[in-house]
């Protein structure tokens, strides 16, 4: 699950971690209240409006602004709030911007020299570790820096029973290239920001950029924070933070269902049962010339009630011209899977209204066939994996 940077930073804060400080709004008259609250609170006087989507580089997309006083935080929040923001990281059409944080200005005007760093924790699947990734190049993406220089992009493995070391700290601070009191900060900061890393389940931490100020403060100015998946039955109260607005749709009435279904760009519908059997049909589809739709893993029970949900999730994206329905039945029998079909589709009738080819193997395939091309519905029963993937291809052309 992923959270807003506002979110993110409140989680940071309450760790020890400094950040740049912000209120947010969902509209222009809350920001210009927010941004007085603030100055009262901090002593500000120039405000960053900050689009709150969850996708980064808002920045270049013109989703970060400063305003030197509150009627530049009025008109510029009203310009953001509503905007569809389009950032490196979303598709063309952009997300829609529903609320701002107004933050204080921490680059303190005529800074000579205020640093930006980069720091990420995550795991390290390859050794099954946690790591702080961090380099002295932040504010631009690391991407970037990875490609162009990777010398100059550190890790910082952690044992997970000794947890962050203070030597670790000091090295990472070393290696970014502080001093006195600007040392200190920095692993104050790192400390404070991996407890919070362990404390709240999370799987990916990236500030970008951590700042230190001319006055040797360090702190975090952007947080993208997810939390793990399977943690979150630990930590009931992070619930709340969920957006439901910056999710696709069809993914958050899926998952509700309990179906695992992932959309993607193209127009064949697929439903599978099984993660690696998805992924395979996946592949076949894109060898055959095909584009899949979505990813849909309908796990191990397939009734008529549950493939009629599935069908009705995949049908909700208007891209999809055609449905290819690929079981292997193991536990679960192929005749049943397919009694399933008949009956869903019965009931569904014209809301079915894009050509169907069902592929089933496995315990009782034979009887599961004879069942579908007895129905007398229009539906293409095939055998093979690849006469499938063609079939497709033949009743899209
Ligand atoms: P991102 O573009 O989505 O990564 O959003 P960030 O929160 O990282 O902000 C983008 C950029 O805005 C940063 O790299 C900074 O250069 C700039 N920025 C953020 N906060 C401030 C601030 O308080 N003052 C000034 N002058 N610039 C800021
Ligand atoms: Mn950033």
């Amino acid at each position: 699950m992923n959270l807003h940077e506002y979110q993110g930073k409140e989680i940071l804060n309450t760790f020890g971690v400094r950040i740049q400080r912000g209120i947010v709004a969902d509209n222009h008259k809350g920001a210009v209240d927010a941004a007085k609250q603030l100055t009262a609170e901090t002593g500000t006087e120039w405000y960053v409006v900050k689009a709150q989507v969850h996708a980064g580089g808002r920045g270049k997309g013109g989703g970060v602004k400063l305003a030197k006083n509150l009627e530049e935080v009025e008109t510029i929040s009203d310009q953001i709030i509503g905007m569809n923001l389009v950032t490196p990281q979303t598709s063309a059409e952009g997300k829609k911007v529903n609320q701002v944080l107004i933050a204080e200005d921490v680059y303190y005007p005529g800074d000579s020299e205020p640093e930006e760093y980069y720091m990420s924790v995550l795991l390290n699947r390859a050794t099954g570790r946690n790591m702080i990734m961090y380099s002295t190049e932040g504010g631009m993406d690391i991407e970037t820096v990875a490609e162009e220089t990777p010398h100059l992009i550190f890790t910082e493995e952690i044992d997970p029973l000794a947890g962050l070391q203070p030597f670790q700290a000091r090295k990472i601070a070393f290696n970014l290239g502080l001093s006195g009191a600007a040392f200190k900060e920095m692993t104050k900061f790192v400390t404070a920001l991996y407890n919070a890393y362990v404390g709240i389940d999370a799987s990916l931490f990236e500030i970008n950029p951590v700042l230190k100020t001319s006055d040797d403060k360090v702190l975090a100015v952007d947080a993208k924070v997810t939390l793990d998946d399977n943690a979150l039955y630990r930590h009931k109260n992070y619930a709340e933070l969920r957006d439901l607005r910056e999710e696709n749709p069809i993914e958050v009435e899926a998952n509700a269902a309990g179906l695992n279904y992932v959309a993607l760009d193209g127009n064949v519908g697929c439903m599978v049962n099984g993660a690696g059997l998805a992924m395979g049909t996946m592949d076949l589809i894109k060898q055959a010339g095909g584009d899949p739709a979505n990813f849909l893993d309908v796990g191990g029970t397939a009734d008529a009630k549950r493939v009629e949900t599935a069908f009705r999730i995949i049908l909700k994206d208007p891209k999809v011209k055609a449905i290819l329905v690929n079981i292997f039945g193991g536990i679960v029998r192929c005749d049943r899977v397919a009694q399933g079909i008949v009956d869903a589709y019965k009931n569904m009738g014209d809301d079915i209204n894009v050509p169907l080819i069902v592929r089933l193997q496995g315990t009782n395939a034979k009887e599961a066939k004879e069942l579908i091309d007895a129905s007398g519905l229009a539906v293409h029963s095939v055998v093979e994996f690849q006469e499938a993937a063609d079939k497709v291809q033949e009743v899209l052309s």
